[in-house]
Formats: C-alpha cells, structure tokens, sequence
C-alpha cells in the first residue's frame, strides 16, 4: 500500500491555530517519525493510523500545552506499535520526550492488559515514570478521547462496550478529578451513546420538546441578559448551551424529577474580569429576576476539591423561564474547562510562584498508583478515589493504606495487620503523639506504637468504622473473656476442692469432664461462667457416687439452670453479665439504667458495676480482660435505684424544703442526703434519691435548675 502524500506544513498550522507558539521544526520531524514508522498500518476506520496520533496531537493542542507534549502525543504509539525504540526517540528527539512517549506507552499496557494480572515490578516502574510528569497522563486523556470519538467504527459492539465502561469508570472520573470537565463532558456522553443508546435518543427527544426545535429560545434569553448586564459591566460576556443528554440523565437521576421539572437543562455563563464584577453581576440578576431559593451555590468563597470556582444562581429569567446562571471570571472558567491544562499553563507564566499545593492530591494519586502491586487494584483504588469517599495513608516505610472516610488510628492499625491492631498501645500521626481515636485524613503519615503486653480494648469498638477492626476486636474481646472464666473456673474450682479436702485435683477434673462431656478448658470456662455450679462438680468426684445419683444430679443441674436462667430474667436487669456470679452495683458512681456501663471481674467475688465514666475505671486499663461490656436491659420498669447528686443551694431557710417537694413531685424518693460543705452564702448537700432511670434523675435535675435557691446541680459520678 502505498503511502499517502502528508501534508506537513498545514497539520502545524492547525497546532498553532489554537494560539500557540511550536517548534515547527521538531513537530514536523515528529510527523514524519510516525508516518514513516506506522506506515501502512491502519484504524479500524479504514484510514492510515497515523492519522490518530496527529488528531492526537491536535487535542493536546487545542489544551495549549507545549511543543514537547504535542510531539509526545504525535509518538505515543510508536513504542507499542513499531519498530521505533526508546533509544531511537532519545536520540533524535530528547531523553524527555522519550520519556514521556515511555510513560505512554506503560498506560497502555496496563490498558489492554487490565484483564491479566501483570508483573508487579513492571507496573511500578510504570507509574513511578507516570508521576514523573502529569502530560503523560494528558496525553493518555487526548488519546482515550480521540479513541471515543471513532469508536463507532469497531465492528464488535462487545468490544465498543468494554471500552466505554472502561472509560465511563476510569477515565471520565480522572478528567474530572483532574478538573477537565470539557474533556469529562465529552467521554460521558460518548459512553452514554454506546452503552444506552435508546436512553440518549428519548432524553434528547423531549429535550426538543422543553427549548424547541430551534435555538432560538437560547438566543433570546442570551440577549435578554445581556441588555441588563451590558449597560453596567460592557466587557461581560455571555454564553447559553445545551447540556448533553448524559448530563441531564444524571440529573434526572439524582433529583428523581422528569426532563421538564429540570431547571438548568439549558445553562447560562456570564464571564467577567474579576471578582468584584461576578458579585455585582449576580447582584443585577438577583434584582432584576426572581431567585429560586436553595439553588445559590457560591464556589468563588468556597472552591471545590478540584480547585473548580464559580457562582451559581436559578432565577425566573426572561420570558418566566427557570434557568441557571454561571458566573465567573476568565481564569475561573479555563480552570474549570481545562483543570490541570490550566494550571499548567498558568505555571508556565508564573514559574516562581509556590503552587505546589493545588497538586497535592495530583501526588496523592500517584502515590496510590505508584504502591499498587496489580492492575486490578490500580482500578479499584483510582474509582475509590474519585469519589472522595476514602482517606489514603502511609506507613512509615511510605506504603499506601486506604482506609475509609471518617477511619481512626486503630483502624489503620488493623488494616497493617491484626497483630498490629491487638497490640496498639498509642499512634503518631505526621510526628506528633495523638489520641487512637483521631480521625485520619489524606496523606497522613501514621505510626502504631505497640505493646505485647497491650490486647484489645472494649472502648475502640465505639469508634472504629472498618469491618475489619471491628470483627478482630471481638474476636479478640471473645478469647480473653473465655481466658478469664477459665482462670476464674479454675480458681473457683480449687478453692472448693481445698476446701472439701479432695486431694487429687487432676484425677477429680478429670472424672469431672468424662462426665460433662466437656474439654478441660470447656470445664473450666463453664464453671467460672456459672452454667455448671461447683456442688455439682463435687458430687461426681467424690468417690461413693453410683449411675442413680449420677442421674439424679443431672437432673438437678438441669432444674438449677431453669431457675438460674429464671432469676436473671427477673433480677438482674443487666445483659452481659455472668450467669450464677454475684453483681453489685459501684458505690462510687451510682448507674442507673440508661448510663453507659461496664463490668470490672473480681475473681471471688462477682461483678461490680461501674458507669462508663466512672474514675474508678482507670485503675483497670492496664487489665483490659477483667472489663466485661455490660448493657442494660430496656424491659426494667419498677425496680428503684439509687442515684446521687449534689445541690448547692443559696443559705436560706425555704431552701431545703423547695428541693425536696420539688423531687417528690418528680416521683423521686429521697433516702439519705448529707451536707458536704456550707458557708455562709451557700450550703452543698449531696441526696441519695430513688429513682427509675438515668432519664429520670436528669429530669429531676432538670426541675431542680430551674429553682432560684438552686445555685447549682450535679449528679455524682
Ligand atoms: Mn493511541
């Protein structure tokens, strides 16, 4: 086949029609490379392939980025393609560009080979010579574009699906992550074409039937405003335009409305100089038109994520119609159309200037690219990234650990490895000492400090937001309970058998699990758990036992566990708690039903009850296992408990009797009070009070603040 004539000069002249200045010497040479190499290779439209990378070229142009990302895009395909190498392009060209076309060409790989799992290595020098430059990644955007735009012609329409999927999930979300919403645009209504083709057509169908056939309603409107907004700003200018069909199904999608409830399906920009002049325009709109309340959206004050700024306003424009306004400034809107292209530009103008923190999140991203062992987790992590729901953060060897938003240090922890969860005993974050529970933010650096004496604790369960950590903590919360009845069982069971002067304890145990069916360990724990009661154990031990009371002792455990299970139900109010083991409420804070509590395990003697706030509790940190998670249980009614609180009352003689009718009209039972201090303006008396709940002493509280002799309220933890 032979080659076509090129025509060299007009190609550079349609380059620089876009208003930049090129190096027309080396773009040219960089035709004839990819002329010369692609040769008769040709698109599924039938056209030589070069063709591609010089429309290629022509996006990245249109973007007015430099003459080496222009020549980069016109090669992109050599080193995949033919027989052009990296050296080649070195040397004829400059180490750089070779090294940005390399860099394209790895995006490449990974594109066609997503479906392989890759070599790990390869794949992170691929994205390590990514993060180099941020045109790789535009040239990989113009070339995705370009493939969309001819992607009518492949022949398999499974073929056309997998590519819009692909560019639907990765590549929309990065243009738009990297503020090209131009290019976003674009690609998501190229896929919506593919992928729901008759979708498209009915939206774009009783589109027509909302503006009518010509555009003339846009025209009118434009001119509308431009006659209020001309006569006090003459330089703005103003734009209509249709959304495309993708944009308003999302739309209709989000808001749940139909085509003709949507008020911005047509949108208005207004492009002034400066800021001043977008607030005096939305100004004039907002006294010249109606405002539709709750659609102002001011992104001038309060920029996106990407940087993007504008105001947004629905008014009741001319002719009654509900339309959008825009309003921004010129960089504001190249900013928005072209994101990074923009800022690059701007970076070229301005070399000085430390803008390094707009690409933060630029290196975030690359960072997760570049610590990704496989394709299929490149994938994964870039959507999880654009949609802003997880937090990305390094261990202190610079691994990435992605955790989701709101997630704390000890999730991270656990994400490192359960180990690394079960022994937490504090964090760094960026360098500095925090509490477990802080909430990680993108790009924190975060070191564990742990402990082998530290385990798990109850308290993380609260604030914990992975799966992950949760299930371990109670996994781990599990096994140390089952650790504590065992020891307790075990202490239990050897105070009796001293006690009953059996000598062979082994043998005794022994016998004992034959009969119970049960491990030694399972023995023990059933013991120090209360569901097999020690008497119990005795009698099969002591040595005249025959089948007859063995059977009947059975059946005596039997009745004695129904009446156990019985008594709870009616006693204890309590779930949690060990069965057959003695509780007691703490005297120090007083809970009532309704606070938060715990249980501390005194091995002996039962179970103390504490609030969750209580002081007291501090004394047990460093001994995790003997806390046992207790919650009330919310069928109590009539039983009373005692609260404390403690009243300073102004020194007057009514004083004490308003407080103590006051709590007898709130039902509550004064059963002791002792004065704690007095002088001679106030007097402090702490009272002991019957009530039902937490709810209820706050109640009386509540009453009791309102009084004028009551100077002050508070319950006694
Ligand atoms: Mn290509």
């Amino acid at each position: 086949m032979s080659i076509e004539e090129v025509d060299y000069n007009a190609i550079v002249d349609r380059y620089e029609s876009y208003g930049i200045k090129i190096d027309r010497k080396m773009v040219i040479k960089a035709i004839e490379f990819a002329v010369k190499y692609h040769g008769p290779q040709l698109r599924a439209s039938g056209k030589p392939y070069y063709h591609h990378p010089i429309d290629v070229a022509e996006i990245i142009a249109e973007l007015k980025f430099d003459s080496d990302s222009i020549i980069t895009a016109i090669l992109h395909d050599t080193i995949e393609d033919t027989d052009l190498t990296y050296e080649d392009i070195k040397n004829h060209f400059s180490e750089n560009i070779a090294r940005l076309v390399d860099g394209v060409t790895k995006l490449t790989q990974i594109e066609f080979r997503a479906h392989n799992v890759r070599q790990a290595e390869n794949f992170r020098k691929l994205l390590i010579a990514m993060s180099d430059d941020i045109r790789v990644l535009i040239v990989k955007l113009a070339d995705r574009l370009h493939n969309m735009r001819t992607i009518n012609f492949l022949k398999k329409p499974e073929k056309r699906e997998r590519i819009a999927r692909e560019t639907m999930e990765i590549y929309a979300p990065l243009a738009e992550r990297i503020g090209m919403q131009k290019i976003k645009i674009e690609l998501q209504d190229i896929c919506f074409q593919v992928l729901h083709p008759e979708v498209r057509e009915s939206i774009l169908g009783r589109f027509k039937g909302v503006v009518g056939n010509t555009g003339d309603a846009i025209e009118n409107i434009i001119n509308s405003l431009s006659k209020t907004i001309y006569p006090i700003i003459s330089s703005a200018k103003v734009y209509g335009r249709k959304k495309t069909a993708y944009s308003i199904w999302m739309k209709m999608k989000q808001k749940n409305v139909n085509i003709d409830q949507l008020s911005d399906i047509i949108a208005f920009r207004v492009i002034v100089n400066s800021v001043e002049e977008c607030y005096r325009v939305l100004g004039l709109m907002h006294s010249t038109y109606k405002m539709v309340p709750d659609n102002f959206q001011d992104f001038i004050s309060t920029p996106k994520n990407n940087g993007y700024q504008s105001i947004h306003t629905v008014i009741i424009g001319p002719f009654g119609c509900k339309i959008e306004v825009q309003i921004r400034t010129q960089e504001m809107h190249d900013i928005a159309e072209l994101g990074l292209a923009a800022h690059w530009r701007y970076k070229q103008n301005h070399q000085d200037n430390a803008d390094g923190k707009k690409y933060t999140w630029i290196r975030e991203l690359l960072s997760i690219l570049d610590h990704n062992a496989t394709p299929e987790e490149f994938l994964k992590n870039t959507k999880m990234a654009m949609y802003y729901d997880q937090v990305f953060c390094f261990t202190p060897k610079g691994n990435v650990i992605s955790l989701p938003k709101g997630a704390t240090t000890v999730d991270f922890a656990y994400m490192v490895h359960s180990d690394v969860g079960n022994r937490c005993t504090g964090a760094k974050v960026n360098g500095s000492i925090v509490p477990l529970k802080t909430e990680l933010v993108n790009g924190d650096q975060v070191e564990i400090i742990t402990s082998k004496k530290q385990t798990a604790s109850p308290n993380w369960e609260k604030f914990v937001v992975t799966g992950k950590a949760r299930s371990e903590i109670r996994k781990t919360l599990k096994m140390q309970q089952y650790d504590q009845y065992v020891k307790l069982g075990s202490s239990l069971i050897h105070k009796t058998f001293k006690s009953e002067e059996i000598e062979n304890e082994e043998e005794a145990l022994d016998k004992a699990c034959e009969f119970f069916h049960k491990s030694r360990l399972d023995l023990l724990y059933a013991i120090g758990q209360g569901s097999i009661c020690r008497e119990d154990v005795l009698k099969q031990v002591r040595p005249k036992q025959n089948k007859l009371s063995a059977a009947l002792s059975l059946l005596m455990l039997k009745k004695k566990k129904e009446r156990n299970n019985k008594n709870e139900e009616n006693k204890v109010p309590i779930h949690g708690l060990i069965a057959g083991m003695a509780m007691h409420f703490a005297k120090c804070c007083h809970p009532l039903p309704g606070d938060e509590i715990v249980g501390i395990i005194h091995t002996g003697s039962g179970v103390t009850i504490h609030t969750g706030e209580c002081k007291s509790l501090k004394n047990f940190t460093s001994m995790p296992e003997r806390i046992i998670p207790l919650t009330w249980d919310n069928n109590i009614t009539n039983i009373p408990f005692i609260g404390r609180i403690e009243v300073s009352l102004i020194n007057q003689p009514s004083s004490l009797s308003v407080v103590s009718s006051d709590i007898a009209k709130e039902k509550g039972n004064i059963t002791n009070f002792k004065v704690k201090g007095r002088n001679v303006d106030f007097f402090d008396i702490a009272f002991d009070i019957e009530v039902k709940s937490a709810a209820h002493l706050e109640q009386i509280i509540n009453t009791l603040k309102m009084k004028k002799v009551v100077q002050q309220v508070q319950k006694v933890r």
